[in-house]
């Protein structure tokens, strides 16, 4: 079956190019899909723009958009197994990890559903009795939801809910690495009877089918979830015809842990920080600041959880992460570490590819800890997006000089997504969290989220937020409906010629 989905058909790419997706664990062959192309592109753009301007869904009432996105959460429950496989074959992750990814992405759809009703608008009070003022939400249009490869339906999810909750059509285009659980949604949407055109599927390469469409005027958002430089693409070619743009990039995201924190929860989630799906998180905690006088205790505990950590493949049951996406990925983490060593960090666990035979055929990279990392390092300001771990010190005479200390190492980054504070006192821990210039601050965790709290970057992590109320609203705009029931002259000009 063709695995492009364009105006309620399924179609091969119009040039008839395909691509195999090989499983990063052991480089088995997943499938052969179609490759899509510019003339795909537009044709998928030309199908959301119809739907939306002459088909139902934009008016559809917002009771029977969330009970779609209500059968769409019930279907992944049914479908769990099937769709974490999917999932696990093209990401080469953990099975157990996508079965819990599939719940999360079950809870963002009830989200959605929850809110597409739950907001009117308002009335604005004029204070004249014969003028009805009222705010409404309308769909924004056509959008472009672009995907990575890294939690390939979590992120799609986390755009398809609100831009179907909020009335939009769209054109979804994943990750050319991870197509498989996108062609999933687009079947199980089809199959609960979402009107034909209103979501369409463009399988293909970034650089190929992302221009067509971001350029386009037909469309009206693009939202992006995936690199800094790709990012920055799509908002210069978005500009040139004011698009909505939503863009969730990467980050360089900081773990600080003060000396009178928890140890021992600290370190351990300082491990899951990092080495959680092999470092392939975009909010992955890789960038330790610990204060001085415990650096060595945290260290040396660090470098024997990291180097104790089992690599296997998604169907091994002993296995306690996977592979990394690719073979290029992993030469890019390879040289992020080389060149830490190069500028002076110590290596101390880890470093490259592991000896084992046993999985010599996927593109596995050990846990890594770097030492005596510093800000000026490219390992500590860029994002290696693998299982790599630097270590920075901070310390200070006083209280005030240990927080600001920290506070100055963990924002001397261009990125803003996430990061964490560890102390047993609560007031120092609020201090420092209300300092920090990332979206996400977790206190005494790392990693947890919820659909129902907003998720996005400061600085150059990205612009806008998904999730919450604020993930809702990027997939809206706002109307201001000015009604005079008492229609009379203006009189503003002289009408001296005038009979009436
Ligand atoms: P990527 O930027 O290479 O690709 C992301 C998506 O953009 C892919 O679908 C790709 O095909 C497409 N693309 C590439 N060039 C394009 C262009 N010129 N126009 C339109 N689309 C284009 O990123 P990736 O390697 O797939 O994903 C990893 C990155 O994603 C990391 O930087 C990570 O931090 C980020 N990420 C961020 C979040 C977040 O919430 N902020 C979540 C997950 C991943």
């Amino acid at each position: 079956m063709p695995e492009l989905f364009i105006d309620g058909e399924w179609r091969d790419a119009a040039s008839g190019e395909t691509r195999t997706i090989t499983c990063p664990a052991d480089g088995t062959e997943v499938a052969v899909v179609s490759e899509g192309g510019a003339r795909d592109a537009l044709d998928a753009v030309a199908a959301a723009r119809r739907a939306f301007d002459e088909g139902p869904w934009p008016h559809t009432p917002a009771p029977e958009r969330a009970a779609l996105l209500r059968a769409v959460a019930d279907r992944l429950e049914a479908e769990k197994d099937e769709v974490a496989r999917l999932e696990s074959l093209d990401t080469g992750k953990r099975f157990y990890e996508s079965q819990l990814d599939v719940d999360d992405i079950a809870s963002v759809f009830r989200h959605f559903a929850d809110l597409a009703a739950a907001d009117a608008g308002r009335v604005v009070d004029t204070g004249m009795s014969h003028i009805s003022s009222r705010i409404v939400h309308e769909p924004v249009g056509v959008c472009v939801l672009i995907t990575p490869w890294n939690y390939p339906l979590l992120q799609t999810s986390w755009k398809v809910a609100p831009a179907l909750a909020a009335g939009n059509t769209f054109v979804l285009k994943p990750s050319e690495l991870t197509p498989h659980t996108a062609i999933w949604l687009m079947k199980t949407l089809d199959d609960l009877g979402l009107p034909k055109g209103a979501a369409n599927l463009v399988l293909g390469a970034g650089a190929e089918v992302g221009p067509p469409m971001t350029e386009s005027p037909d469309v009206d958002l693009v939202s992006f979830t995936g690199g800094l430089v790709s990012g920055k693409r799509v908002m210069v070619a978005a500009a040139e015809t004011v698009k909505r743009v939503a863009l969730e990039l990467g980050g360089k995201n900081p773990n600080v842990i003060f000396a009178d924190a928890d140890l021992d929860a600290a370190i351990d989630n300082a491990v899951t920080a990092v080495f959680l799906d092999s470092g392939q998180v975009c909010s992955a905690g890789a960038r330790l600041i610990v204060e001085e006088e415990i650096h060595d205790q945290v260290v040396a505990e660090l470098v024997r959880r990291a180097k104790a950590i089992r690599l296997g493949g998604p169907f091994d049951d002993s296995a306690e992460t996977g592979p990394l996406i690719s073979a290029e990925h992993r030469a890019k983490v390879q040289a992020y570490v080389d060149q830490a060593v190069e500028e002076g960090a110590t290596l101390l666990a880890g470093g490259g590819a592991p000896d084992d035979p046993e999985l010599a055929n996927g593109y596995y990279f050990e846990p890594t800890v770097l030492d005596g990392a510093t800000t000026t390092m490219s390992a500590v300001q860029e994002e290696s997006f693998g299982p790599v771990v630097t270590v920075e010190t901070f310390s200070g005479a006083t209280r005030d000089e240990a927080e600001d200390a920290a506070i100055a190492i963990a924002n001397d980054t261009i990125y803003g997504l996430a990061g964490a504070v560890w102390s047993e006192n609560a007031g120092r821990a609020e201090r420092v969290a209300s300092r920090l210039r990332h979206g996400t601050i977790w206190i005494n965790d790392y990693h947890p989220y919820v659909p129902q709290a907003e998720w996005g970057g400061m600085k150059q992590s990205g612009i806008g937020r998904e999730l919450g109320l604020a993930g809702l609203e990027e997939y809206r705009e706002t109307k201001h409906i000015w009604h005079n029931t008492r229609p009379a002259r203006a009189d503003w000009f002289a009408d001296e010629g005038s009979d009436a």
